[in-house]
């Protein structure tokens, strides 16, 4: 299950230099997966959409493991000061694929 911030972000930044795939950005920054770029209305290459937010940080879903193979937690859930970094329900995935999804991104 991929990380997604919700509208009661802060924009602290605390979380963005913590997450060890360079899935979050800043509001209205674009994002990067490989050479492929995007930004408000664009999917990611997974075909994942309505994750992009132009005024709170927000994560892609393809770069996010939920951590696995780098730390036990969720590492922006940890630093965020007001918990507003929670599983995605939409974006269900099993270990087995997040360790893949991290292979992949390595
Ligand atoms: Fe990055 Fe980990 Fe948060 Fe996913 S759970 S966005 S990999 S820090």
């Amino acid at each position: 299950m991929a990380i997604m911030i919700t509208d009661e972000c802060i924009n602290c930044g605390a979380c963005e230099p913590e997450c060890p795939n360079t899935a979050i950005y800043e509001g209205g920054a674009e994002w990067e997966l490989g050479d492929v770029t995007g930004g408000e209305g664009d999917a990611a290459p997974s075909g994942a959409e309505g994750f992009f937010s132009d005024e709170f940080f927000y994560i892609n879903p393809d770069k996010c493991t939920e951590c696995k193979g780098f730390h036990d937690e969720p590492q922006c859930a940890a630093v965020c000061p007001v918990d507003c970094c929670i599983p995605n329900p939409d974006i269900v995935e099993t270990e087995e694929e997040l360790l893949a999804k991290k292979d992949k991104l390595a």
